[in-house]
């Protein structure tokens, strides 16, 4: 059994929160287990609850749409949840549930090693930096720990307000290049700041 299997199967008997009475399967995640990109959701909906994969309704769509027009496949990105359960009525989940499975969302990110993780919404957005706005840092690349987070609307979000939609195909358009650049960047660049001030930022945008 591999690092990763062992995540999955810790998962998937996991009941370090009330989101597990209720669930049908544990939503993981999906995708390659060496990406460079990582994809944080917020939370398992039916259908991902129904599949036991991340973003298969109608939101998984426009995610996979928009990769699509950047030439990825979701095969080439991991893509996972900030919980992994889904909360009833799809409501939002609650800081204890982020914070029960903040475990796994740790490991997950230490054992794929993206050099770039996009967030979409502002719980995932929010557990890098609590309390920004999503509306005023989405597309707004940032420096965490070593790594690229890149701030993004929740594909949900352009299902209901369609007028969303044409600033998350402008983040997905600027996805690449800043993978290209991190990836060019040498090992011991400081990238491990927590957030730099807007001068010192990537000059990609
Ligand atoms: S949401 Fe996370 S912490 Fe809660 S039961 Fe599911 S796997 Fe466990």
């Amino acid at each position: 059994m591999t690092d990763y299997d062992d995540i999955v199967k810790q998962i998937a008997g996991c009941t370090r929160c009330s989101l597990s009475e209720r669930r049908t399967r544990t939503v993981p995640g999906a995708g390659s287990t060496s990406a460079d990109i990582m994809f944080i959701g917020e939370a398992p909906g039916y259908n991902e609850d129904q599949q036991g994969l991340p973003f298969v309704g109608a939101a998984g769509n426009v995610l996979t749409d928009l990769l699509a027009g950047i030439g990825l496949r979701r095969s080439d990105v991991y893509i996972t949840n900030m919980v992994k359960c889904r909360p009833n009525n799809n409501r939002d989940p609650l800081s204890s549930e982020l914070e029960a499975c903040s475990t796994y969302m740790d490991a997950q990110i230490g054992l794929i090693n993206p050099k770039v993780i996009v967030t979409l919404g502002r719980f995932s957005f929010g557990k890098f930096f609590p309390g920004r706005s999503i509306s005023r840092e989405r597309g707004k690349p940032r420096s965490w720990r070593g790594r690229m987070i890149y701030p993004m609307y929740h594909p949900a979000a352009t299902l209901h307000n369609p007028r969303l939609r044409p600033a998350l195909e402008n983040d997905f358009r600027n996805l690449l290049p800043l993978v290209e650049e991190v990836i060019a960047m040498p090992p011991d660049a400081d990238v491990a700041d927590e957030e730099k001030p807007p001068e010192q930022q990537m000059s990609l945008f």
